[in-house]
């Protein structure tokens, strides 16, 4: 079988990436999510071992020393990180991966991993930002600001993303990362083992 392929969403906190991936999910069974560790408490409605795994600041610590994380970042005080284990099974059973995390961990897996589409989700504007962000209603006003604020970074990192979703319309938005699964599908790269089969008759 021809090796999996992956996916990685990256968006400004509160544009609306984890309701997309959500629905994305829905659609296509078949994608594993990559669930990350990490240190944050779970919000409201997060299931352990399904959204993340939530875990200590010792555990973590421990586990990446032992070099269980294909990349791991602190982000507003907690850390998060991707397991190598899950993401290199994944792949070599063909199956397409789906990455949700910010820019400096997807450079990283940029940098290990090859192909993959690199997605970059904005939403329609600065104010719906915030709207979005003080609309999820379970957190502080100054993490709100702290998250609001990290946005300006995050942005710049836009440039060397393959991909770039609009999250004006959710439908639309959930619609386009599907066509871009679908043309990652289609990849010349990805069937080799279909055409060779093809070719030989
Ligand atoms: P993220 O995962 O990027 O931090 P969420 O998926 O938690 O963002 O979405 C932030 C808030 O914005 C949520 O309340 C969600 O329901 C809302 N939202 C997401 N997409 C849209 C959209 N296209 N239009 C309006 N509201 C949206
Ligand atoms: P949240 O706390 O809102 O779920 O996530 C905060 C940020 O951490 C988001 O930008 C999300 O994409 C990112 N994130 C989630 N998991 C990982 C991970 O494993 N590694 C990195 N680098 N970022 C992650």
């Amino acid at each position: 079988m021809d090796k999996g392929t992956f996916i990685v969403v990256s968006a400004p906190s509160g544009t609306g990436k984890s309701s997309i991936c959500k629905r994305f999910l829905q659609a296509y069974p078949e994608i594993q999510f990559s669930v990350s560790y990490t240190t944050r408490l779970p919000r409201p409605g997060e299931v352990n071992g399904k959204d993340y795994f939530f875990i200590s600041r010792e555990e973590f610590q421990k586990r990446r020393k032992q070099g269980d994380f294909a990349e791991s970042a602190e982000n507003y005080g907690n850390l998060y990180g991707t397991s190598i284990r899950a993401m290199k099974e994944s792949l070599a059973k063909g199956t397409t991966v789906l990455l949700d995390i910010e820019p400096r961990g997807a450079k990283k897996i940029k940098e290990n991993f090859r192909g993959g589409a690199f997605v970059f989700i904005l939403p329609p504007s600065r104010e719906e930002l915030l709207k979005r962000l003080e609309g999820r209603g379970h957190e502080s006003a100054e993490i709100i600001r702290a998250r609001y604020d990290r946005a300006e970074s995050e942005l710049k990192e836009i440039s060397w993303y393959d991909y770039v979703i609009f999250n004006d319309d959710l439908e639309t938005a959930v619609h386009q990362l599907s066509s871009i699964y679908i043309a990652q599908r289609c990849k010349r790269s990805k069937l080799q083992t279909k055409i060779k089969k093809f070719m030989n008759k």
